[in-house]
């Protein structure tokens, strides 16, 4: 967590109003669109900083700093209902030393030693609030902005488990009554449903939590009702008459009432006890129907809860631990060999579909036979997979005690999956790779990089059209694509007139490209976009690299030997030659311009550096952008560094750069400030 505070207070006045921005605009998109863009790890990020800033300058807390206030407001469409008591959000503990602190508190506060806490599963769903009148229920609503839900009891009485009526086995039913509780979605369900609407053509829940809130906040109750939501009822908001005393026994009368409640929960004498109980669930938990996000620690007597009372946000008497969320635990399905652009054979965990930072995760790279021996990961084992740099899923660890036996140990293949070909590892070398130059593999996966968004960007174009194109015998090198009639490919399977028509334009516009986007689509090893890009700039014509040296690639700033000579060897090659001519003798841009010396620099001497993902550009675009007013994109965040672009599902360098206390700029800004040079 960062805690550097800045210099000055309007550094931090500046820092909290851009951190407020931001946590309106995802709480909008997580709580009314039911859409989030960044994972909950991040969001909780941005808000701890928050707190961290206003702790340390009170001016900067107001009424509407979402410090302040719980959920959102009502959406319209949904009539408004108040709730007899607040529905209030619960602070967080990341770490047991969070749990210890709120265990002082709480101690303090009641000025005892001996606190009971029951820790209860923290479910992964959205808090409902059902108002039941002699036993009746009569309403069910939302959270809200905590004060106002929306009216959601139509949808609440599809739920098959929430009681129209209570039973009241042998207890006292209060005429007035809030009970509180989650309303989520099984993950079999949510699977299900993101199935149906992956077929159907609809974007796809991120995660179970939003669907359950998509399926509850509808305005069409069928809709809910094909859906198989279920609730676990954890506590009572409000009521006339005080049945119990504990929290502990208002779970048993509940249960008693007729509600479902979780049964997982446990009553702790002290603290180390509630953190071995949370620490118990971090793995156990992937094996539950359902998800849950952490576990909820109340302060069992219902006396101690009133004593402690609440802030305007959270209650004092509890608190929710989460999980670290960036590992998750799942089974390796299989290995499966995937032939790289330059013939290396890459395994590839396919796994059983976890949900990662927010994502859905299915494969993960294992990078080649001596990863794989090292970790030594088996076909059947359960691996804790985390996100490396921010988006690549990686296994981390093999748990070898849920270990059957039934595991098989992987062994790379002698021969290519993909044409048969001899399979070699040169020595000193990790990876093994087909010696087959004609390998069909080699063509597909670089026709595949070609097209792609930073090099040619022809879109249309994807894997299964190339790969049509392929069989079809209508392409044999990348210079064939643009040699294509419309009437070759609306002859392809799942190809009509129409979308034939948009790809041959698409192809056209792509020979403007130009000479960086060109180099980098060649696929020439070592040679990213960066690259490319300033290589590009130097020569400013392909012509030029025919005598290009290494010694004079490495005069351009950041071409070391390894691209320098990699360069040079790909265009002393006569067949690169031959697939340049036929590329120019359809038009394709085989120059760059050259920046004018008299440009203006306004980034001169500036570093960037960019995380998570840009909407409105790629990666490449904005370093292209960059270098082009004279600024440098790094891509590591140093005390060096001047700006750090967080995009969407911006991760650990987010937080490194607040840390460093670098500016950060989110999309929009970056625009802005491009806007203005
Ligand atoms: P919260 O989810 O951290 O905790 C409060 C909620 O926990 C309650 O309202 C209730 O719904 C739920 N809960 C589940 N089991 C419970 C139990 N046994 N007892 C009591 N409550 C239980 O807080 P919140 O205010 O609902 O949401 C804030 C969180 O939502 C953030 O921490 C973040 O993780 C997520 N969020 C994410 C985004 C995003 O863009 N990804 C945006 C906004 C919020």
């Amino acid at each position: 967590m960062n805690t550097n505070l800045p210099d000055t207070p309007e550094e931090a006045r500046a820092e909290a109003e851009e951190l407020k921005r931001l946590l309106s605009y995802h709480s909008h998109r997580y709580y009314v669109l039911d859409a989030p863009e960044i994972s909950d790890a991040e969001f909780d990020r941005l808000m701890q900083r928050l707190i961290v800033l206003e702790a340390a300058y009170p001016a900067l807390v107001s009424p509407d700093s979402p410090t302040q206030r719980v959920g959102a407001a009502p959406a319209e469409g949904f009539a408004r209902v108040a709730h007899h008591a607040p529905m209030l959000s619960l602070a967080n503990a990341f770490s047991d030393d969070d749990l210890r602190a709120f265990d002082t508190r709480v101690k303090n506060g009641l000025g005892t030693q001996q606190v009971e806490y029951v820790v209860e599963l923290k479910i992964d769903g959205l808090a409902v609030n059902l108002l039941y009148e002699n036993g009746r229920l009569i309403r069910g609503a939302t959270r809200g902005d905590g004060q106002y839900g929306e009216d959601v009891t139509a949808n609440i009485r599809t739920i098959r488990s929430v009681p129209l009526s209570l039973l009241g086995h042998g207890v006292d039913i209060p005429p007035l009554m809030e009970v509180r509780g989650e309303v989520y979605l099984p993950r079999r369900e949510f699977d299900r449903l993101n199935e149906l609407r992956s077929a159907a053509g609809e974007p796809i829940f991120a995660n179970p939590r939003n669907a359950a809130a998509g399926s509850l906040r509808q305005l069409n109750p069928q809709v809910t009702a094909e859906r198989a939501l279920d609730i676990f009822v954890y506590g009572i908001g409000w009521r006339e008459g005080l049945p119990a005393v504990t929290h502990a026994e208002t779970i048993k009368y509940l249960c008693k009432l007729g509600f479902k409640t979780n049964p997982h929960y446990r009553l702790c004498a002290t603290i180390d006890e509630v953190i071995e109980y949370c620490a118990s669930w971090s793995e156990k938990r992937v094996d539950l129907p359902y998800d849950i996000d952490g576990l909820v620690i109340k302060v069992n007597s219902l006396a101690g809860q009133e004593t402690l009372g609440a802030t305007a946000k959270d209650p004092r008497w509890a608190i929710a631990y989460k999980f670290p969320a960036e590992q998750a635990t799942t089974i390796v399905e299989d290995i499966i060999i995937r032939v790289g652009r330059t013939g290396v054979l890459t395994p590839t965990a396919v796994l059983r579909p976890v949900r990662v930072s927010g994502s859905t995760v299915s494969r993960a790279t294992l990078h080649n036979q001596d990863y794989i021996r090292e970790k030594d990961i088996r076909i059947g084992d359960t691996v804790i997979i985390h996100k490396a740099g921010e988006v690549i899923p990686e296994v981390v660890a093999v748990i070898p005690s849920r270990r059957s036996g039934a595991e098989r140990i992987f062994t790379m293949p002698s021969v290519c999956p993909d044409c048969g070909g001899e399979v070699v590892r040169q020595s000193g070398e990790a990876a093994h790779k087909c010696m087959n130059p004609g390998c069909p593999a080699l063509l597909r996966e670089g026709l595949i990089h070609f097209v792609s968004r930073d090099a040619m960007n022809i879109e249309g174009l994807g894997p299964a059209v190339l790969q049509s194109l392929l069989e079809a015998g209508l392409i044999k090198d990348a210079a064939d694509l643009y040699y294509l009639k419309e009437e070759d490919i609306a002859g392809l399977e799942r190809m009509g007139t129409k979308s034939a028509a948009n790809l041959v334009s698409a192809i056209a516009a792509s020979k403007e490209a130009g000479l960086s986007r060109l180099l980098f689509a060649l696929g020439i090893r070592f040679v990213g976009a960066k690259a490319a890009s300033l290589i590009a700039k130097h020569y400013g014509d392909i012509e030029a690299l025919r005598t290009a040296t290494v010694e004079e690639l490495m005069t351009i700033e950041e071409i070391g030997p390894k691209i320098a000579e990699s360069v040079v060897g790909f265009f002393r090659e006569p067949n690169t030659w031959r697939l340049i001519e036929k590329l120019k003798k359809a038009g394709v841009k085989t120059t760059e311009e050259k920046p004018a010396a008299d440009a203006p620099q306004p980034f001169a001497g500036k570093t960037f550096v960019l995380t998570g993902s840009l909407s409105g550009m790629t990666r490449s675009e904005a370093e292209a952008a960059i270098a082009r007013l004279g600024g440098k994109a790094s891509s590591s965040v140093s005390k060096k560094t001047d700006y750090l672009i967080a995009g969407a599902e911006a991760g650990s360098k987010l937080a490194k750069a607040q840390e460093l206390g670098i500016t950060i700029l989110d999309e929009a800004a970056f625009m802005a400030m491009l806007d203005r040079q």
